[in-house]
């Protein structure tokens, strides 16, 4: 896992801070599941700044360099847990969701895809599962806004590099993208948007209202 593949120090640090909406919150937790390295960085972002955080300001950017040498001191390594265990969505996503990915109740978007919505409490942020066929790929679209895609099983192909279980893509309104499951495995990924998606072509266009896409 290549570093642009992780939750970024400032999304942690808002998580670390119970500043996020709850869709981009359990993306971060179920990351956090799957990556000791990111959970290393959460202890060391509570660690450090734990006593400051009630008094940063929202915009505030967390000092990328600090973290860093902070990250390669070895004194600094924390004892967490791995709690993926033998299931494909880890726990803070299972109980959201209600089971593993084979209790869900997948329904069919069109060219294979399917989707479970998971409820949350704020309207302005979407998080859906995904099943992406294998080899298979996502009708091309832009971003209104923020898009995290987080790999669950399968791998998933984006903008010449590869996503891996555990991984995280994001995009934003600047990309406009065709991501692809990969050829051996169906992908499994959650999704969080806090905006439409722009599809391209028009049949994906005709259906998003449909799916809240
Ligand atoms: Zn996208």
């Amino acid at each position: 896992m290549s570093v642009e593949h992780h939750v970024g120090g400032d999304l942690l640090l808002a998580y670390g801070a119970g500043s996020l909406d709850e869709a981009t919150s359990l993306l971060v937790a179920t990351h956090l599941a799957l990556c000791p390295a990111s959970r290393q960085e959460l202890g060391l972002v509570e660690e450090v700044f734990g006593v400051m955080l009630g008094s940063i300001p929202v915009d505030a950017e967390l000092d990328e360099s600090m973290l860093d040498a902070m990250i390669s001191s070895p004194r600094l390594a924390l004892a967490i847990p791995a709690t993926s265990g033998s299931f494909v969505l880890p726990q803070p996503l299972r109980d959201r969701a209600g089971g593993d990915v084979g209790d869900l109740n997948w329904r069919a978007l069109g060219g294979g895809i399917r989707q479970v919505p998971l409820r949350t409490n704020d309207t302005a942020t979407r998080a859906r599962l995904l099943s992406i066929p294998a080899g298979r790929s996502v009708p091309d679209h832009g971003h209104g806004g923020f898009e995290a895609t987080l790999v669950l099983a399968g791998t998933f192909y984006d903008r010449e590099k590869w996503y891996r279980r555990g991984d995280v893509a994001f995009a934003d309104p600047n990309v406009v993208h065709q991501p692809v499951a990969g050829p051996e495995a169906d992908c499994i990924c959650l999704a969080v948007t806090d905006a439409p998606l722009r599809f391209r072509s028009l049949v994906p266009r005709l259906l998003q209202p449909l799916f809240g896409l």
